[in-house]
């Protein structure tokens, strides 16, 4: 607390982001990175495009990568939005689409950024709670209101919405936006980006943290009908003219366009996140269905909290939430065969 802020900043809950050790080597299932490494062609662009060019700004628009974006999407390049991951893409949407307005929905557990994101920019929230199995009642998100967010697949529970009851949502709300946030869609969920000509409502946002395997280098993107993404350009433009340097316009749009590292990769964490399941079932784990790079895992005769603790002794960081309705739950991001392996060795351990 400091005289100097601002009475908003001091009251501001901030995010919470996953911890990142720099003191000790661990294996870390705890913030979803991918195992397997951006594809070397990303790599490689990004080693080509380090020398005296980083002089010059970059592209504000970055034409190039929107332009690669949109042709694999289907779309046209203005209905495409980047930002500095895709965090940023979403702060900039909530400013954009829901201050001024009627509460904006989206689950009592979900991606916690979207709280904080309302209190950034004073906009109500309204937290409607999950189903006893974690699932989404699309029939909740009617009546009026100021917005609909849908982490699809949903996070930290990797349930993924099927894309007619997403469509559903739509239909209810003609007269906000929705935001589906597909951050863990490649992980064998539904896009709703064949949606976009058909609702004037629909933003989707995703990005290149997960399966493209880029969390370091922080770029997002959003897809929308035009008129969405000039209200992203206008917020963006009285922000931060270059949110992507020249190193991610060019790392991303490498990345994009390796289909064969995009697949193989994917494939291989989705392979991995069964065997991990059947596993962690084995141990007498509860284990929700996941179609992202993690699985959400609760044991019934131990506390989280504590498997959590004891994991961290065997050098293993994985992830657990205090909210009340998940503070029996881990959240176990998809690691190498080898990660896995000893994770279920620790576990296997810890219980016995
Ligand atoms: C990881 C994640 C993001 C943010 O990803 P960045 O692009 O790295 O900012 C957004 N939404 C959800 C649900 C996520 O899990």
């Amino acid at each position: 607390m400091s005289r100097f802020w601002s009475p908003l900043v001091s009251t501001l809950v901030p995010y919470t982001p996953g911890e990142q050790p720099r003191d000790r080597v661990f294996i870390k299932l705890n913030t979803n990175e991918n195992p397997h490494g951006p594809s070397p062609k990303a790599v490689e662009a990004i080693h080509l495009a380090t020398g005296d060019g980083l002089r010059l700004y970059p592209d504000p628009l970055s034409g190039d990568l929107r332009a690669s974006l949109a042709s694999g999407m289907g779309l046209s390049p203005d209905q495409v939005f980047v930002g500095n991951g895709s965090d940023e893409v979403l702060a900039h949407a909530f400013n954009a689409f829901f201050t001024g307005k009627a509460p904006v929905a989206f689950a009592d557990i979900t991606y916690s950024f979207y709280r904080t994101y309302c209190e950034l920019y004073g906009i109500e929230s309204r937290h409607v709670p999950l189903t006893e199995g974690f699932g989404v009642d699309v029939a909740d998100y009617t009546g009026e209101q100021g917005g609909v967010v849908l982490a699809n697949p949903n996070a930290p529970t990797g349930i993924a919405l099927p894309l007619d009851a997403v469509e559903l949502v739509l239909k209810q709300n003609p007269d906000c936006v929705v935001l589906v946030d597909e951050a863990y869609v490649d992980f064998g969920a539904e896009s709703a980006v064949s949606l976009i000509d058909r609702y004037e409502n629909l933003l989707v946002v995703q990005t290149f943290s997960k399966s493209r395997s880029l969390a370091g280098m922080r770029v997002g993107f959003a897809m929308g009908q035009r008129p969405l993404i000039e209200g992203l350009e206008r917020v963006k433009d009285s922000f931060n003219s270059y949110p992507l340097d020249r190193l991610a316009q060019v790392g991303a749009q490498a990345a994009w366009e390796d289909h064969g590292w995009f697949d193989a990769t994917r494939y291989a964490v989705m392979a991995e996140r069964e065997r991990l399941t059947v596993r962690l079932r084995g141990l007498g784990f509860k284990v929700l269905p996941s179609a992202t790079n993690f699985v959400f895992a609760s044991h019934p005769g131990h506390a989280a909290a504590e498997l959590q603790a004891a994991l961290r002794e065997a050098g293993i960081l994985v992830r657990h939430f205090g909210a009340e309705r998940i503070r029996d739950w881990l959240r176990l991001s998809i690691g190498t065969a080898e990660e896995c392996d000893a994770l279920v060795a620790a576990l296997d351990e810890i219980l016995a």
